[in-house]
């Protein structure tokens, strides 16, 4: 799966080819980070160190039960 990803806010998209909602998401991304170092990487070099762009505005968090880490 590939991604776009900002070196400089090691922030990343996954890329979707076929999903119009997809399309929306990347130009709001490219917006983001224009003038930044934005590349297309597959999503295993970018999993674990960069953080999803998607996950950062959606409202809902299901998955943060055991998050006391923070
Ligand atoms: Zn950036």
């Amino acid at each position: 799966m590939r991604c776009k990803a900002c070196m400089k806010c090691r922030e990343y998209v996954l890329i979707h080819p076929e999903d119009p909602a997809n399309q929306e998401v990347m130009k709001i991304f490219e917006g983001k980070h224009r003038g930044h170092t934005v590349v297309t990487l597959d999503f295993n070099e970018v999993k674990g160190t960069f953080k999803n762009f998607q996950e950062e505005k959606a409202e809902e968090s299901e998955e943060s039960s055991d998050s006391e880490e923070y």
